[in-house]
């Protein structure tokens, strides 16, 4: 079985969040004797194309709406990644320093297509193509509509929405980019009145996942706009919890942290990264330490941190290191903060994946008040890295972690999205950090949960085994 999957991001070539530790995970674990699965991808001028070698496979030029863009198809020398990895080179649209802006319909629209006229010419096509997020939510729409893709309409395709606040709506002006197709399905394009590329796709993908089973039942009430469309396609949706790369995300041989640790030397371990980045940040190390990492913006809770950690500052029996960036009007006063709170609180605004890993090893605490999470991958690595989670249970954090009130419980969750609950819950961690013997037995217990791969992308082969033509079914 060939398994294709088209991804805007991909770890450790192109990371903006989870989609790219998702995309670079998934193959490697779906790769077998008789499964290969391969990722196609934009090649963007980053760091890592900068610094690898690439050989060209195929070179065409599409055509876009009435422009014409040359293209070439690439591939890694020197591979170590665990599968097969294709990038598109669109110079004059894709070969930029970042991958999201404001010209991304274009860009995502020739990516998508060149990808699928270099498929075409392939032998043999694909047995499943899988494509994840808005970027890539039109795949499903040519595969059946465009006429020139008629050959793959016995090609299975699956589309994997990792975030559904994020749709890619364009207005209907630019419909002719999209290669030609029987325009009485026009509809299929259409949600609110503007071409959507999310819901586009789940009108047309043969089967929908989403990242956790919990998140798939929030959607339904919870879609930014497309609860309708979710809830009446929900016979081919399904919630399948994303995994995490335990070869990438393991503290016994991560290159990125300071002191490397199982759960044998678990004290020693933690301590080391602890005292690493108490040193960096002139942080106390003798409070327990709370961190956050992620994204600056409304949907991770982070608007309320700027209120909680006043809070926890004023208490002063707690450490706080934050790492992320996002909308100023959340960054700025978390920045602000940092002003006469030295060596209570500290931050590092801006993406730095090493601080990411030091932080998962050095911290007591993790926290993620989160108003939407589909999945969220960053408390599957602070349990891997004996650091306990603080959630709001939703969606993917529901899903993964239990409160210390319950039976075999090893986190900190709340319901609320609130100031008061977020400060509530740091101080029951508080609490739970003062009986150092139960700490240390949980943080024991939590290094030895298995939230790696394996299981999930077992259901996915399994998924695209039973995937029936929508059509025709
Ligand atoms: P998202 O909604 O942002 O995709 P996820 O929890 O699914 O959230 O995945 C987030 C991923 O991005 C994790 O690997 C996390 O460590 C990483 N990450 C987020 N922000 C930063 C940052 N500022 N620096 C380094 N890594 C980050």
């Amino acid at each position: 079985m060939t398994i294709i999957h088209i991804s805007a991001e991909c770890y450790p070539i192109a990371k903006v969040g989870g989609l790219a530790d998702v995309v670079g995970a998934l193959p490697k674990y779906q790769n077998s004797s008789k499964i290969s699965s391969k990722v196609i991808m934009p090649f963007y001028d980053n760091k890592f194309t900068q610094s690898n070698k690439f050989e060209k496979v195929y070179s065409d030029s599409i055509l876009l709406g009435n422009d014409r863009e040359d293209f070439s198809i690439l591939t890694l020398v020197n591979n170590t990644l665990g599968f097969d990895i294709f990038f598109v080179d669109v110079p004059s649209l894709i070969f930029k320093d970042y991958v999201y802006s404001s010209d991304d319909t274009e860009r995502f629209l020739a990516f998508q297509i060149a990808a699928l006229d270099w498929m075409s010419t392939w032998k043999k096509l694909p047995d499943i193509i899988h494509c994840h997020d808005h970027h890539t939510g039109l795949t499903p729409f040519m595969l059946q509509e465009s006429n020139k893709y008629e050959a793959f309409r016995e090609v299975p395709n699956i589309f994997t929405i990792h975030n559904a606040q994020y749709q890619g709506w364009f207005s209907h002006e630019k419909v002719g980019l999209i290669p030609e197709f029987n325009f009485d399905n026009v509809g299929l394009l259409d949600w609110g009145g503007q071409i959507n590329p999310l819901a586009t796709a789940i009108k047309c993908a043969w089967s929908v996942t989403t990242v956790s089973p919990s998140y798939m039942e929030e959607l339904k009430s919870a879609a930014n706009g497309l609860e309708s469309l979710l809830s009446s396609e929900a016979s081919k949706c399904i919630g399948v919890l994303n995994g995490i790369d335990v070869t990438v995300w393991n503290p016994e041989t991560d290159p990125f942290i300071e002191t490397n640790y199982s759960s044998k030397n678990i004290i020693k371990g933690k301590s080391g990264n602890k005292k690493y980045l108490c040193d960096r940040f002139n942080l106390d190390y003798n409070k327990p330490l709370f961190a956050f990492i992620g994204r600056l913006v409304l949907e991770k809770g982070a608007d309320l941190f700027p209120e909680s950690f006043k809070t926890i500052i004023e208490d002063k029996n707690a450490s706080i290191l934050l790492l992320g960036s996002g909308s100023e009007d959340i960054q700025n006063p978390l920045t602000e903060l940092l002003a006469n709170n030295e060596g209570i609180y500290n931050a590092f605004i801006g993406y730095d994946e090493a601080l990411s890993h030091n932080i998962y090893a050095g911290a007591d605490f993790l926290l993620m008040p989160s108003r939407v999470e589909p999945c969220g991958l960053n408390q599957m690595y602070a349990l891997r890295y004996g650091t306990i989670p603080i959630v709001r249970s939703i969606g993917g954090l529901k899903d993964t972690v239990k409160d210390i009130s319950e039976k075999n419980g090893f986190g900190i969750c709340h319901q609320e999205i609130t100031v008061p609950s977020i400060v509530n819950a740091v101080n029951r961690a508080i609490e739970l950090y003062t009986d150092q013997k139960k700490y240390k037995n949980i943080q024991k217990q939590i290094m030895a949960l298995d939230h790696s791969w394996n299981n999930s992308a077992q259901t996915y082969i399994n998924l695209y085994n039973s995937l029936k033509h929508p059509i025709n079914d």
